[in-house]
């Protein structure tokens, strides 16, 4: 399995993660996206996850800009009595491809178990979408030395046991990086990326090879060329730099 690692290619994915931040006006971004990936063609998949309002309406210039929609969170079941929730169908329905589950302001604001995470990730998949999964430590387990024991749990517990590399992405997230400015070492990086790929070879085989895993937090056009090249990181999930055409083509640029 190692050697067949080493040869393979993996297309990166360059994602957006909006959180609770556009209006409609905001349709300006993804216009101006799209014809600076017209001018420059990346050579990764692209993803915005805007808030779920603006996903219906962003869809005719997601299309042309050649740029795929998520949501940043869905609810397990279909439908029902859930009041302000939604459903991985009906960001389906609206023009998602992708859902975000289990980020970490989701896992501390909603209290959200592995356990919920892999149910929303199961209903993502039910309804066709693909789900990015997060996982990372937050400052206190890493100064702990507790990181890799930390993601070897949320990864057990919040995969599906039908994931696959074209169903599921896992996004790293180190809490203490996410809206800090702060980063990883690259060295520091990679060994979390190595034994989260370890780990996924370990229960999917030849699918845990090839399924992407991206890295979160402080993800700048300035850092990314950098983080982009450590092994095993497949893409980046950005939050505060994706909301600006300009900054995350920058990121994006890191692959063209
Ligand atoms: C995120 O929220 O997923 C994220 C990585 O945020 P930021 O890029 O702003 O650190």
């Amino acid at each position: 399995m190692a050697g067949k690692v080493a040869t393979l290619r993996i297309k990166a994915l360059v994602a957006g993660n909006w959180k609770m931040n556009g209006l409609k006006s905001a349709r300006k971004e993804v216009v101006a996206l799209g014809r600076k990936l017209a001018r420059n063609k990346a050579a990764c998949d692209v993803l915005i996850c805007p808030p779920a309002t603006l996903i219906a309406g962003f869809r005719e210039d997601a299309r042309t800009a050649g740029v795929a929609l998520g949501g940043q969170d869905c609810h397990m079941q279909v439908s029902g009595a859930h009041t302000g929730d939604i459903s991985a169908a009906m960001l389906k329905d609206a023009g998602a491809r992708y859902v975000i589950v289990g980020h970490s302001e989701r896992r501390a604001d909603h209290g959200e178990s592995s356990a919920i995470v892999r149910a929303k990730a199961e209903a993502a998949h039910e309804a066709g979408l693909i789900a990015i999964i997060c996982v990372g430590e937050t400052r206190a387990e890493r100064d702990a030395g507790k990181t890799l024991r930390v993601i070897s749990s949320q990864l057990a517990g919040s995969l599906p046991l039908r994931a696959n590399a074209k169903n599921t992405v896992i996004a790293y997230e180190p809490v203490w990086a996410i809206g800090t400015g702060l980063t990883p070492t690259t060295q520091d990086v990679a060994k979390v990326h190595k034994a989260i790929r370890a780990r996924l070879e370990k229960r999917f085989g030849f699918d845990g090879a090839k399924m992407r895993i991206l890295y979160g937090g402080s993800v700048k056009p300035a850092n990314a060329a950098e983080l982009m090249a450590v092994p095993n990181v497949n893409g980046a999930l950005v939050g505060g730099a994706s909301l600006k055409a300009d900054d995350f083509y920058g990121i994006i640029s890191a692959y063209t």
